[in-house]
């Protein structure tokens, strides 16, 4: 994961220096959606050969990441900041698309399990605008996952009823949120996964805050598994290394994740 407030140089280079092609580009903030950034990030990778697989944008506004306020902050979830947040999500595929990018991923925010829940059939409402946004620059639209079991992730990319709809599949945030076991949601959500974040962690200890996340091998994602069912089920597309923490132990434990994946995937 690279951020767009980072130095794209150094970041650009870092990934080749680990051994890496790819990348998600990360961005919580529409303001630096601009076509000078998008040149400069264009010309780095462009350079270093480097293919950014999705964009993930954030949205505007308040963000609690715990199983209360989360609630109330979080995603198109609540009515207040829905449209603001879609409008920024379209801004974040028409920067994608200045980077011929064709994937944008983002958190959505605690679905609602019901479905004739209000709040369920509003965001359905602006998710099929944001998405219909992502057709017309040639793109899909990634549902990160983890705020929602991964049946009622199905049911929303049913409901919304379009071809360009995905999943950005974070095993870790299914452990974390304490929604579902990751290497058994493959078999639900399989057919949508567009990308993967590489991510471990654990299950919550309480009933209020998220479960810790771990260096990859290190969480109870099971990789081994994880891996192994993903090779059976033939998917084919990126898989994108996310580590939650900054400086070196970060780059130790990407590193490492490298080391890890490599020797899975080669099993
Ligand atoms: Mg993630």
């Amino acid at each position: 994961m690279v951020s767009l407030y980072s130095d794209i140089q150094k970041s650009c280079a870092q990934i080749k220096e680990i051994g890496l092609s790819g990348c998600q580009l990360n961005c919580w903030d529409s303001a630096v959606f601009t076509g000078e950034n998008a040149g400069k990030v264009k010309e780095e990778t462009e350079k270093l050969g480097i293919k950014i697989s999705t964009v993930w944008c954030g949205w505007p506004g308040p963000k609690v990441w715990d199983f209360y306020e989360g609630h109330f902050t979080l995603g198109l979830v609540p009515a207040e900041y829905r449209y603001a947040r879609s409008e920024a999500l379209k801004q974040g595929s028409d920067f994608a698309k200045l980077l011929g990018v064709d994937q944008i991923a983002t958190h959505v925010g605690y679905v609602p399990e019901n479905p004739l829940d209000p709040v369920y059939i509003g965001m359905v409402v602006a998710l099929r605008d944001i998405v219909n946004h992502c057709e017309k620059n040639g793109q899909k639209f990634l549902f990160e996952t983890g705020q929602e079991t991964p049946i009622t992730l199905l049911r929303l990319i049913e409901d919304i009823g379009k071809k360009n709809v995905g999943v950005n599949l974070d095993p870790a945030n299914l452990l974390m949120y304490g929604k579902a076991n990751p290497v058994d949601a493959l078999d639900i959500l399989f057919p949508y996964i567009s990308d993967i974040h590489a991510k471990d962690g654990e299950y919550p200890v309480n009933g209020r805050k998220l479960g810790e996340e771990k260096a990859l091998g290190k969480g109870r994602v099971n990789y081994p598994l994880f891996i192994a069912r993903l090779k059976e089920l033939g998917y084919k597309g990126p898989i994108t290394i996310e580590r939650e923490i900054s400086g070196d132990q970060q780059k130790k434990d990407i590193v490492e994740a490298v080391r890890l994946l490599e020797s899975l995937i080669s099993r």
